[in-house]
């Protein structure tokens, strides 16, 4: 008898954006004349840098020819971009990292989804509360979270490490030792970021309780502040505890070329002595053809020296509009968090309102969309994230009109 996977069929309502999207479209087919501005999903609005696109012409061209064209990528991703990888991400920080040891995929949502497939069924996971909501969403789709409590919101065998302004957003070890810690900064959605001096901590917890750390780097190159690690191995002893995400999406604005890589070092071994690099490789064999040549070239492109100078531009760029916003907010007598090593500001709603009540009237009266902190986690209740990926223009005139509430 044909039947549904009965884990998908636990998965509550639907995807957080899916069901912001529904709301401001309502509102829009109700409110025609209204312009409604989105801070809301994390998505980038400047075009892609100029060495990206030169890249991607010239792979599109070498596809054209007899000589050069390219069928199938390696599964594991072409030598000449796990070799930049490993130079410019690594290497140059001073960490330990060999580019046979970088996984090149089509991004980091399918990665910190498609990650846990390496572990146990029976392994319990730990996510910051709040949480990007892939993390809990890929272990339920996996029969890995045990029951849902609508009540609390929350997953009988998740442990949960809340993360608000009373811990400064970073967690709290938790009294049972989880064997998967997702771990992501800095942080979407809280837009803050771990002192290397926290995170060390974190490595040296999972290394003494041989847990394993997933660590979604995907905003690492908003960094601004000099004891912000840009990777998990800058901590020593990371290399048997630590699984590292990138994107492209972000720091080059690949969100809709998609692009990613994930590090498993060799080091890094189960309770059994079971390499868990040998694992993911074998899971990108039968489960994955390769991330396109043309997207690995304009990923190179993105460590050559004009590629950096313009990616740093780019991220200067949203980076302004995280202090427009956070000047505005401030100014306006919000409490706000973030928005200083990520494109994320978290702003504490005022009068203890509801997260989606705050949603509503900011749709609603300011004609901007933001995120409501409780769709992230029930510890982002009384919160709420504007991003700083839009426009200079749309993020000014955004700001003005919440000012004007
Ligand atoms: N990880 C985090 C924490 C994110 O916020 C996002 C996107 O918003 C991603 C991963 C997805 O990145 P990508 O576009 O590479 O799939």
């Amino acid at each position: 008898m044909l039947k549904a996977n009965p884990n998908y069929l636990k998965l509550p309502g639907s995807y957080l954006f899916s069901t912001i999207a529904k709301k401001v479209a309502a509102y829009k087919e109700a409110n025609p004349d209204r312009t409604v501005i989105s801070l809301g999903i994390g998505d980038v609005t400047q075009p892609l840098p100029p060495s990206v696109i030169k890249a991607l012409h010239g792979a599109v061209d070498e596809m054209a020819s007899k000589e050069a064209f390219k069928g199938y990528a390696p599964d594991l991703g072409y030598d000449f971009l796990r070799n930049a990888i490993a130079e410019n991400d690594y290497k140059k920080r001073g960490c330990d990292i060999a580019a046979d040891e970088i996984f090149v995929s089509d991004g980091a949502k399918s990665d910190s989804g498609n990650i846990q497939e390496i572990f146990d069924e029976g392994c319990r996971i730990a996510v910051c509360d709040p949480v990007y909501p892939v993390y809990v969403d890929s272990n339920v789709m996996a029969g890995r979270t045990g029951t849902y409590d609508e009540k609390t919101e929350r997953w009988s065998d998740v442990i949960y490490m809340p993360c608000t302004a009373d811990n400064n957003f970073v967690p709290d070890f938790p009294e049972e030792a989880p064997d998967i810690i997702y771990i992501c900064s800095p942080n979407n959605p809280t837009g803050t970021a771990m002192a290397k001096s926290d995170l060390q901590k974190w490595v040296d917890y999972a290394n003494e309780h041989k847990s394993v750390i997933i660590y979604d780097a995907a905003y690492e190159s908003y960094i601004s502040e000099e004891d912000v690690p840009h990777s998990v191995y800058e901590c020593d002893g990371a290399r048997t505890c630590a699984i590292e995400i990138h994107s492209f999406s972000k720091n080059a604005g690949f969100t809709g070329t998609r692009l990613g890589y994930t590090v498993v070092p060799r080091d890094l071994k189960d309770a059994d002595g079971v390499q868990l690099h040998g694992l993911w490789a074998r899971r990108h064999g039968t489960k994955f053809n390769g991330a396109p040549y043309i997207q690995q070239k304009a990923g190179a492109a993105v460590y050559t020296a004009e590629g950096q100078a313009e990616i740093r531009t780019l991220v200067s760029y949203y980076m302004e509009n995280a202090k427009t916003i956070r000047d505005a907010l401030v100014s306006a007598g919000y409490t706000v968090y973030g928005g200083v090593n990520a494109p994320y500001i978290w702003l504490k709603t005022p009068d203890g309102k509801k997260s989606w009540d705050f949603f509503d009237h900011m749709l609603e009266d300011a004609n901007v969309v933001g995120t409501p902190g409780s769709g992230f986690g029930p510890s982002g209740e009384g919160y709420f994230r504007l991003t700083a990926f839009g426009t200079h223009e749309n993020t000014a005139e955004a700001v003005a009109r919440i000012k004007r509430l």
